[in-house]
C-alpha cells in the first residue's frame, strides 16, 4: 500500500484523499480546518461516532444494553449524541457526571463507576436519580446505603466482580492476579458476600453483577470466560435474591479497534453473537434464566472518529551509530494531547494530509514539543523523506483517551476539537488559552 493511501479501517469512515492530494473528512478539507482553527487540531467525524453507536446497539439488542464509557471522551455535545442514539452512559467520576447532567442526559440511563467514589459523587448520584451505581467496596456499600437512606430513596446497584480474567491486546489471561484495585474477588467469596450485603441493605436494590476484563480485546474468548465464571455466582445469588430482581450481567468494555494498518478491527456483530450465545448456553446449563447482557464500549465508539492534525516543525537527522541515522520530526503538540504512546507504547497510523509525498522511506520518529525525551508520538516508522517543516500530518484514531487524558505540561494549551458532518465544520471545544489558565491563579 502506498504511503498516500488512507487505510479505511483505521481512519474515520468518511475520510478520503482528494484528487489534489489533500485529505478530507465528511467532505471538509483538513487543510482548510488547520488554516481556520490552527494546530494541533482534533477533527471529529460525527457520522463515524454515531454509526458506531448504532452498530453496537444493533449487535447487542438495543441501545439500552450499550453504555458509552464516557471516560474515553466526553463533552456535553457528545453526551447529547449518545442520548439521541438511545444508548446509556457510564460515568466514572463526579466530573463526568456533571457533564452528563449539564447535557440533560437522562439520569436513569446513567451508570456510575469508580473504585473510590467521593461522598459528593455518591450524593449527586442518589439525589439526581442516577439509574445504577456499581459498588466497588464494602465501605462504599455502607456509605451509599446511608446516603440513599438520608435521601429517602432505594438506589439500584450492581456489584463489580473480579473474575480472574484479564484481557490484553490480542490475548487474555485466564488466571489473572487478584492484586488490583477494582471490584470484589470472585475466587475468595468476597463478591458473594458483597452481593448478599447489597441485597440486604434496606436502601439498596441489587440488580446484577458487573465486570470489566480490560481493553483492546479482539475476540469473545475473554468476555466469555469471565461471563461463565460470573454466572456461577449469579446462580447462587438467584437463590438468595430471586430471579425477578436479579436480571443484569454487565460485561464492561474493552472492544478493540485498529490503530495501525496491519491491525484488524474487532467484528462487533460476531463478538456480540458469540458472547450472548455463550451466556445463554451457560445459563441454560445452570438452570437459570439468561440475564440481560450489557456492555460498556468506550474506545470502540469514540476512537476511530477522530484525527489529530499537527504541523511539522524541526526536522533533525540524528546519527545513532556509524551507519544508522534516524530522522526526528517534531510536531506542535505531543504528550500533552496524546499521552498514549509514552504511557503504553501505543502505535498510530500517520499520513501527510496537505498533499501527497513521494520521497524514499527512511527511519523516522515523530516527537512532540515537550521537555521530556519520552515525548514520542510515533516511535519507529519508515516515512518518506520529503516530509518537511510546514507539512501537516494526521494521526488517526485519536478519539478515545487522548483529549480525555490531556495535560497542561509545559503550559501546553489543549487543542481545539472541531466536529465535521455533511461538508460542514463546527467547533465543539475551542482551543485553550493562557487566560483559561490565568483564571485559576488566585
Ligand atoms: C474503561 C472502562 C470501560 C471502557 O473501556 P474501553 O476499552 O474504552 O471500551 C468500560 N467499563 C469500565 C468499567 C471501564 O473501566
Amino acid at each position: 500500500m502506498s504511503f498516500d493511501q488512507i487505510p479505511a479501517h483505521v481512519w474515520p469512515r468518511t475520510a478520503k484523499r482528494r484528487a489534489d492530494g489533500t485529505v478530507e473528512i465528511a467532505g471538509v478539507s483538513l487543510v482548510d480546518l488547520a488554516r481556520e482553527y490552527g494546530t494541533p487540531l482534533m477533527v471529529m467525524d460525527k457520522q463515524d461516532f454515531v454509526s458506531r453507536c448504532r452498530d453496537m446497539a444493533q449487535a447487542f439488542g438495543g441501545g439500552h444494553n450499550v453504555h458509552y464509557a464516557s471516560k474515553a471522551f466526553l463533552t456535553s455535545e457528545i453526551a447529547r449524541w449518545v442520548a439521541a442514539e438511545g444508548l446509556h452512559l457510564d460515568v466514572a467520576s463526579a466530573g463526568e457526571l456533571a457533564v452528563a447532567l449539564r447535557a440533560d442526559f437522562p439520569p436513569a440511563d446513567i451508570t456510575a463507576h469508580g473504585n473510590n467514589k467521593s461522598l459528593e459523587f455518591l450524593r449527586t448520584c442518589v439525589v439526581r436519580g442516577v439509574g445504577t451505581v456499581v459498588l466497588d467496596s464494602f465501605q462504599e456499600l455502607e456509605r451509599l446505603n446511608t446516603v440513599a437512606a438520608g435521601a429517602g430513596v432505594v438506589q439500584e446497584v450492581l456489584v463489580r466482580v473480579k473474575p480472574g480474567v484479564e484481557a490484553h491486546t490480542h490475548e487474555f489471561i485466564a488466571t489473572s492476579h487478584e492484586d488490583q484495585k477494582f471490584g470484589f474477588s470472585l475466587a475468595s467469596g468476597r463478591a458473594y458476600e458483597a452481593a448478599v450485603a447489597a441485597h440486604e441493605a434496606p436502601n439498596l436494590k441489587l440488580k446484577g453483577l458487573h465486570c470489566h476484563v480490560g481493553s483492546q480485546v479482539f475476540d469473545a474468548e475473554g468476555f466469555k470466560l469471565a461471563a461463565e465464571r460470573i454466572l456461577e455466582l449469579y446462580k447462587q445469588l438467584v437463590d438468595v435474591v430471586g430471579a425477578d430482581d436479579l436480571t443484569v450481567l454487565d460485561l464492561g468494555g474493552g472492544y478493540g479497534i485498529a490503530y495501525t494498518e496491519d491491525e484488524e478491527p474487532l467484528d462487533v456483530d460476531a463478538v456480540a453473537h458469540d458472547l450472548i450465545t455463550a451466556v445463554d448456553k451457560t445459563a441454560a446449563e445452570l438452570g437459570i434464566e439468561a440475564p440481560q447482557v450489557m456492555v460498556e464500549p468506550g474506545r470502540a465508539i469514540a476512537g476511530p472518529s477522530t484525527v489529530t492534525i499537527y504541523e511539522v516543525g524541526t526536522v533533525k537527522d540524528v546519527h545513532i551509530d556509524a551507519d544508522t541515522t534516524r530522522r526526528y520530526l517534531a510536531v506542535d503538540g505531543g504528550m500533552s494531547d496524546n499521552i498514549r504512546p509514552a504511557l503504553y507504547d501505543a502505535a498510530y497510523d500517520v499520513r501527510v494530509v496537505d498533499g501527497t509525498v513521494s520521497g524514499a522511506l527512511i527511519a523516522t520518529r515523530i516527537v512532540g514539543s515537550h521537555c521530556e525525551s519520552g515525548d514520542i508520538l510515533l516511535s519507529d516508522a519508515q516515512l518518506p523523506d520529503d516530509i518537511i517543516a510546514g507539512r501537516l500530518v494526521g494521526f488517526a484514531a485519536t478519539g478515545a483517551y487522548c483529549y480525555a487524558m490531556s495535560s497542561r505540561y509545559n503550559m501546553a494549551l489543549r487543542p481545539a476539537v472541531v466536529v465535521v458532518e455533511g461538508g460542514r465544520a463546527s467547533l465543539m471545544l475551542r482551543r485553550e488559552t493562557m487566560d483559561d489558565y490565568f483564571a485559576l491563579e488566585v
